[in-house]
C-alpha cells in the first residue's frame, strides 16, 4: 500500500489551463490543497459525480463507515474538520430541538457557553463560535502555569454550559481528556474534540472516543487521504443526528422525510428544521464517497511501511544537503512523518531567502516556514513522490549553495 501515484510533476492538463503545480514538502496543508488522492478514491468520486444518490442515504452509509473506523456510535461528513467543529457546536447548542436549530447563531437567552482551557484557545476555534457559542475559559497560560485543577473546570460549568471543547494536540498544563470527560458526563455535557491533524498514528481515529469524547472532528484531506474539502465528525448518535439534520437540504415534507440518517433516525427528530445553519458546511456526494473510500484505504494501509519509507526519505535528503552552504540538517519525526530540519548560516533572513528561492525554481518546491524564525527550513516528506525526490534534493542543494 506504499505505492506512489506516479504522475509527471508538470501535468499537461493543468499546464493547458495555465496552472502550475508545486512539489509539496510542507505536509498536508490546506494552503496547498490538502493531500493527493489515490486512484481508487478518484474513481469513486468520478462515479459519484455522474450519478445521483439521496444525501440521507449517503450520510447513513458514511455514518456506518465512520462508526467502524472510530468506535463511535455514528458519524457524518462535512466540508472539513473546521466545518465538523462548527456542526458539533451547533449540535451541542440545539440538541434535537428544531426551534433552537431555526434561530442559531442567535443564542440570546438560551444556554450557549462552551468551556475551554485557556491553553486550548487557538485560531480554529472560530468554527465553534460561528454557530453562536461563547467560550468560557478556565486554567492559566504561560511559564508559571502550575497545571489545571479539576475545580477550575467545575467552577465554570453552569446551567448556561452546553459543552466542553478540547483540542486533541498535546498541550502542557491541561487536564487529561478522560478527566474532562468524567466531569462533563456527570453534568450531562458533551465534550467536543478537534482531532483534525491527529493522524497518523491511525490509532488516534479511535483514541479520543475511547477516552470519553462525545464528538470528534477529523480532517478528510490531511493524512487520511480524502478530498481536501472533506472532514468527518464521529460521536454520540443523538448529537450526530442533530449535526446531520442541521446540514442537509431541508426542503422536505415532514411526512415523507426519512430523518437525518434514515432508519429509525426520524424518531429522534420527526419534524425537521428548515435549511438551518449547518447548511453552510454542505458537502457533495463526491466528497462523501471519496472520504469513505479513502478512510477504508487508510485503515488497510501498511502504516509501518509508510513510516519506514518516510524515515528513509528523510535520511536520504538529510545526507544529500547536510553541509551544503554551511547548512546543518537533522531529521525528526512528527506524527510518524520524517521532517528534515535544515539550519542555515545567516539566521531567519537566510532561511526565508532559501525558501523563496525554492519557490522560484521550476518545478517550484514548496517548503514549510515554521522554523524560519529559528533560522531553519523544514522539509516534510509526507507527500513526496519517488519521482520528486531527486528534484527536491537538487533544488535544495542549489538554493542552499546560493546562500
Ligand atoms: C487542519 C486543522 C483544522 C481544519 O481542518 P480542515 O479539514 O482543513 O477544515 C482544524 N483544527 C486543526 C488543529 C487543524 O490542524
Amino acid at each position: 500500500m506504499t505505492t506512489i501515484d506516479a504522475r509527471p510533476t508538470t501535468d499537461p492538463l493543468l499546464a493547458a489551463l495555465g496552472l502550475r503545480p508545486v512539489i509539496n514538502v510542507a505536509g498536508s496543508v490546506s494552503r496547498l490543497g490538502g493531500t493527493t488522492l489515490a486512484p481508487e478514491v478518484r474513481e469513486a468520486m468520478a462515479a459519484a459525480a455522474t450519478s445521483f444518490i439521496p444525501m440521507v442515504e449517503l450520510q447513513a452509509w458514511a455514518s456506518e463507515a465512520i462508526a467502524e473506523a472510530t468506535g463511535a456510535e455514528a458519524g457524518c461528513v462535512a466540508s472539513g474538520a473546521a466545518a465538523c467543529l462548527f456542526l458539533a457546536s451547533a449540535a451541542c447548542l440545539a440538541r434535537l430541538d428544531p426551534g433552537v436549530m431555526d434561530r442559531l447563531p442567535d443564542t440570546a437567552g438560551i444556554p450557549n457557553e462552551i468551556a475551554v482551557h485557556r491553553a486550548h484557545r487557538n485560531p480554529y476555534d472560530h468554527a465553534i463560535r460561528a454557530a453562536g457559542a461563547t467560550f468560557v475559559e478556565f486554567g492559566y497560560l504561560g511559564p508559571a502555569n502550575p497545571g489545571t485543577r479539576r475545580w477550575q473546570l467545575e467552577a465554570v460549568l453552569s446551567e448556561r454550559t452546553v459543552a466542553v471543547f478540547y483540542p486533541g494536540a498535546v498541550t502542557a498544563g491541561v487536564l487529561p481528556l478522560a478527566e474532562v470527560a468524567d466531569i462533563a458526563r456527570a453534568r450531562g455535557l458533551p465534550v467536543i474534540v478537534d482531532a483534525a491533524e491527529m493522524v497518523p498514528p491511525v490509532s488516534n481515529l479511535r483514541h479520543f472516543i475511547a477516552e470519553g469524547a462525545d464528538l470528534v472532528a477529523h480532517s478528510g484531506g490531511k493524512a487520511v487521504g480524502g478530498p481536501a474539502a472533506s472532514g468527518f465528525l464521529a460521536g454520540r448518535r443523538d448529537l450526530i443526528l442533530s449535526a446531520s439534520a442541521q446540514q442537509q437540504d431541508m426542503y422536505v415534507r415532514p411526512a415523507s422525510w426519512p430523518g437525518p440518517q434514515g432508519g429509525d433516525s426520524r424518531d429522534a427528530l420527526p419534524d425537521p428544521p428548515q435549511q438551518p445553519i449547518g447548511r453552510i458546511a454542505k458537502v457533495g456526494r463526491e466528497e462523501i464517497v471519496g472520504l469513505v473510500v479513502a478512510l477504508r484505504r487508510y485503515l488497510a494501509a501498511d502504516h509501518g511501511a509508510r513510516r519506514a519509507r518516510w524515515a528513509s526519505l528523510g535520511e536520504q535528503i538529510r545526507g544529500a544537503v547536510n553541509g551544503v552552504g554551511g547548512a546543518a540538517a537533522a531529521v525528526f519525526e512528527d506524527h510518524d512523518v520524517a521532517i528534515v530540519e535544515i539550519a542555515v548560516p545567516g539566521g531567519p533572513t537566510a532561511a526565508a531567502r532559501v525558501i523563496a528561492r525554492l519557490r522560484e525554481r521550476d518545478p517550484r518546491v514548496w517548503a514549510g516556514e515554521e522554523f524560519v524564525d529559528q533560522g531553519a527550513i523544514a522539509i516534510n516528506v509526507q507527500h513526496l513522490r519517488d519521482d520528486e525526490v531527486e528534484i527536491v534534493i537538487e533544488q535544495l542543494r542549489h538554493a542552499l549553495a546560493a546562500g
